[in-house]
């Protein structure tokens, strides 16, 4: 199998190219066609595995062919003067989860390869970073939101800051640290977020392991026409 085959959108894989990639990973290779078809999934897999770009590359690809019609609006850059609070929230049509701040950094540095030339923008935020700075960020425009439990309840219960309204796409990445890592609330809560009517979020789970929280989790949120990849 070649990313030529895949079916993807001409500038992503251009994209997929410039980073280097020849052949896709055997998680790839499953994870491709599968996100493509518009399935929910729950994908057991290990860092190292090419997991990564498995999410990010159907996802960011489908979305390029859309992307005029869905970016959010940009913001008028004057509104962005210290001092003065431009009250738009962010409104991502993809968001991320994982467990730690250098996850969602190895994440956010692959999405922003892929997003390259084009009008999707990336945005990552973490616990322990820059509130004001990470809030100024999203504020700015942020089509695919990376982050952490904590800081992204935080960031959905203060008013003006973020929305999951637009979402299309969750994927949960590592969901077994971030349930063995009490984050069970948190995640409880940002998967029940956004759009709830049904089929409108694609769910993506990804995960070494799967414990009883996250199974639930998955029973709850993920369509029952699932793929279960391992
Ligand atoms: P991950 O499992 O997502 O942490 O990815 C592990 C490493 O493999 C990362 O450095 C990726 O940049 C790299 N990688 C992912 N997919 C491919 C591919 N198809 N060909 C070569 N390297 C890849």
């Amino acid at each position: 199998r070649k990313f030529e085959d895949a079916g993807l959108h001409p500038v992503m894989l251009e994209n997929v190219k410039l980073a280097g990639y020849d052949v896709p990973t055997p998680i790839q290779q499953y994870c491709l066609p599968t996100i493509f078809k518009g399935h929910d999934l729950i994908a057991c897999a290990q860092t190292g595995s090419g997991k990564t770009a498995a999410f990010l590359i159907p996802i960011l690809s489908k979305l390029m062919g859309k992307a005029k019609k869905l970016a959010a609006p940009r913001p008028n850059p004057a509104l962005f003067q210290p001092g003065i609070s431009p009250n738009v929230k962010a409104e991502p049509l993809v968001l991320i989860v994982c467990p730690s701040r250098e996850l969602a950094t190895q994440i956010f540095d692959e999405a922003r390869r892929f997003c390259y030339r084009t009008m999707l923008r990336p945005c990552v935020i973490y616990g322990g970073g820059p509130v004001a700075e990470q809030i100024t960020q999203l504020q700015k425009g942020c089509d695919v939101l990376i982050g952490t439990p904590g800081r992204l309840c935080d960031f959905i219960n203060r008013p003006h800051i973020l929305t999951l309204r637009r979402l299309r796409y969750m994927v949960i990445d590592e969901a077994d640290e971030m349930v063995q890592s009490d984050w069970e609330q948190e995640l409880k809560q940002i998967m029940s977020g956004g759009d709830q009517e049904e089929g409108n979020i694609k769910y993506l789970m990804f995960s070494a392991t799967f414990p009883k929280v996250a199974r639930e989790l998955a029973a709850q949120h993920l369509a029952n026409d699932h793929v279960r990849i391992k």
